[in-house]
């Protein structure tokens, strides 16, 4: 709670936005020149659906017009992989639906997991597996979820590049621009 108070007075919304329901476009982006890139269609194609925000951490509908395939590419094999082994104990978690379905968690030694069937969740563990700990006295659960190797700085850049996707187009041309380079 104390964290969400410091953000909150201390940082302003930039963006703010519906992210399930249809797939709709960012307006204030300039179509089909890749703000990552600087390729036109010219140049490069657009033709996949570039999430402006990892559709791997739930946005299922909000697409920009400003990032080549190339570009959509390299960040799905690259920083946005490294934010999903990141963010994995968190999205298994709160079952939150990724590309295809709620993700599956497996502990390191494979002994133990956590999936979804038929929208509920199911802890495989051995007795006595330390990854669940049961307190029936005191009626709670603890998971001891491990994070899964990524690179860290790797994480900071998909945050960047969300960030990037969705400011308006003068902030982007004006501010942050020289970021991409
Ligand atoms: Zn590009």
């Amino acid at each position: 709670m104390r964290k969400i108070l410091y953000f909150s007075e201390n940082y302003d919304i930039v963006f703010q936005g519906d992210l399930k329901g249809s797939k709709r476009y960012l307006e204030d982006s300039e179509k089909y020149v890749c703000r990552f890139c600087g390729s036109t269609h010219k140049e490069a194609t657009f033709t996949k659906d570039a999430h402006a925000i990892s559709e791997s951490i739930g946005n299922k509908s909000l697409l920009s017009y400003s990032e080549c395939d190339e570009c959509n590419k390299i960040f799905g094999n690259g920083i946005e992989d490294h934010l999903g082994k990141f963010l994995l104990p968190l999205k298994n978690a709160s079952a939150i639906k990724g590309k295809n379905s709620k993700p599956t968690y497996t502990s390191p030694s494979n002994e133990s997991r956590i999936d979804f069937k038929d929208g509920t969740m199911n802890i495989h563990n051995l007795e006595n597996n330390p990854f669940v700990e049961i307190d029936n006295l005191n009626k709670t659960m603890i998971i001891n979820y491990v994070t899964t190797p990524h690179i860290p700085a790797a994480v900071f850049k998909a945050f960047v590049k969300f960030f990037l996707s969705v400011i308006k187009e003068d902030d982007f041309r004006n501010k942050f621009e020289n970021v991409t380079k």
